[in-house]
């Protein structure tokens, strides 16, 4: 027998899913039904917050209004001490912890300290955005791969990318991108992609506020100029797919094909497994 004492305490790195609640996984949900600790960013939803149990102590460490976010350094110590505590911790993440998550730095941490931890994988935006938006990233007659990459690492003085090398590639997911869409459209062209090449912009993918905007890549920094962030970038010809696809967002006279709410997430039984 343990006494309290012992308890060992362990970390869960958990995708949370790309916005709509409902697209945690059921392993995701059932763990964040047993959190003592929830460490949460910007993008993992915080209706989220609600399955965990009301004792769970919850800590934000995404950027807030006019503040920076808790650094990389913080948010790790966080995650150790709490651990050491022995509580069983959520390390709540959106979209999945091992894309553009940092997921395995923390992980890294973690294991250097002889924490121990299990990772549950979410939805990453990178398929839910498309997904949403009606747009296939494989498909037999127009694309046989796609590759995701970061729009963030580009700066201004230079081209860390190989855009001759992803011009050749023929569907891009790019996240993190939406505030370089204009130099991101220009290199891409510079590097041979063609101008009519079709590009859709989908922000807030699988919230009830969903926007997707489509174009080339001539058109697209000045038709998705209303658009913000989050935002997640498609090139390729699968992108003007969405135009006959889109299910989400479709206005066809009876208004939205499907619409979750922005607010609820009230399902604390699942349906497809109430009769397994
Ligand atoms: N781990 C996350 C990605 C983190 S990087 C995942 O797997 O989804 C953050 C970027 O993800 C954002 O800049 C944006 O490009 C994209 N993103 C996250 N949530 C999104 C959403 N709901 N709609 C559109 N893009 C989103």
């Amino acid at each position: 027998m343990f006494s309290e004492q012992s308890k060992v305490g362990k970390v869960y790195l958990v995708g949370a899913g790309p916005g709509d609640p409902d697209l945690i996984t059921l392993r995701g949900w059932k763990i964040l039904n047993k959190a003592e600790v929830v460490v949460y960013d910007r993008l993992a939803n915080p209706e989220l917050l609600s399955e965990a149990p009301e004792s769970a102590e919850h800590i934000y460490v995404g950027k807030a209004a006019g503040k920076p976010s808790a650094s990389q350094d913080q948010i790790n110590n966080i995650l150790v001490s709490k651990a050491r505590e022995g509580k069983t911790v959520i390390r709540l993440k959106g979209g999945d912890p091992f894309v553009f998550g940092r997921g395995g730095e923390e992980l890294q941490v973690l294991a250097a300290e002889g924490i121990s931890f299990e990772v549950v994988p979410g939805i990453s935006s990178s398929i839910a955005a498309p997904a949403y938006a009606g747009i296939p990233l494989t498909h037999r007659h127009y694309s046989s791969s796609f590759t995701v990459i970061t729009g963030h690492s580009i700066n201004k003085d230079g081209f860390p990318q190989d855009w001759k090398s992803l011009a050749k590639l023929e569907t891009l997911v790019i996240l993190m991108g939406f505030r370089k869409l204009g130099s991101i459209a220009r290199h891409l062209q510079q590097a041979g992609k063609s101008p009519s090449t079709p590009v859709a912009v989908i922000e807030k993918a699988t919230y009830g506020s969903q926007k997707v905007v489509k174009g080339t890549l001539s058109t697209i920094e000045r038709k998705a100029r209303e658009l913000s962030t989050p935002a997640t970038i498609i090139v390729g010809e699968v992108a003007a797919l969405g135009h006959h696809l889109d299910w989400f967002n479709k206005q066809d006279g009876t208004g939205q094909t499907y619409a979750p709410s922005e607010r609820s997430f009230d399902h604390p039984k699942i349906p497809a497994l109430a009769h397994s």
